[in-house]
């Protein structure tokens, strides 16, 4: 059974042009490695670029949506390997959550955010070891680091990080990679 990554991404159309590129680069080399994509469903911004990506070079894709979001015309990807519909957001959540072996975030907006913090406070509290990677593209995610880093110094997290930090594709694959092949804790902080 090949590995799951869910993604967390943006749906925003509006963003530059190179984070649209980024998702496609991600979904060329999930294709490659041959991991199964698992993410929010939608054809839109970064997600529909992702999707569109890993099909186009051979890769499977399941994605989760709410049934609000599939009803909005040309959001869905209907391509999809498989597209499971749920009630409610809270229900997708779980599903990508449970399927999921490792998830890789992206550049992304409030849903993205909401997404990562979700699974990171899932593994601080223990409730999974699943590997979390932040893709940190161009800085993208500098300025949420310095305020992680303000919350460690005042002790308001842990010292030690429920995720890990790649500046590049190569990286986050290296440590999806490296993670998904042993059961060791890689998380650092
Ligand atoms: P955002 O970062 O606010 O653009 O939200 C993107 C994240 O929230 C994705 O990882 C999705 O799981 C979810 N999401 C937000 N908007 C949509 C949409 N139109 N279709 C599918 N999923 C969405």
């Amino acid at each position: 059974m090949p590995h799951r990554i869910c993604v967390y991404c943006a749906a925003s159309q509006r963003v530059a042009a190179r984070y649209l590129q980024l998702a496609e680069q991600v979904g060329v080399r999930l294709a490659q490695a041959g991991y199964e994509l698992i993410y929010g469903g939608g054809d839109v911004g970064l997600m529909g670029a992702l999707a569109r990506s890993v099909h186009r070079h051979g890769g499977r894709v399941v994605g989760v949506i709410p049934e609000a979001l599939q009803e909005r015309e040309g959001i869905a990807y209907e391509l999809a390997d498989a597209l499971i519909v749920t009630q409610t957001l809270q229900e997708r959540k779980a599903i990508m959550f449970t399927r999921a072996d490792a998830f890789l975030v992206l550049p992304g907006g409030f849903g993205t955010l909401e997404e990562f913090m979700e699974v990171l406070t899932l593994r601080q509290l223990g409730y999974h070891h699943k590997p979390i990677v932040l893709l940190n593209y161009d800085g993208f995610f500098d300025l949420l680091l310095q305020f992680f880093a303000h919350l460690r110094r005042q002790h308001f997290v842990p010292a030690r990080w429920p995720f890990t930090v790649a500046s590049a594709l190569d990286e986050a694959f290296a440590l999806l990679e490296r993670s998904l092949s042993s059961s060791a804790d890689f998380s650092t902080g």
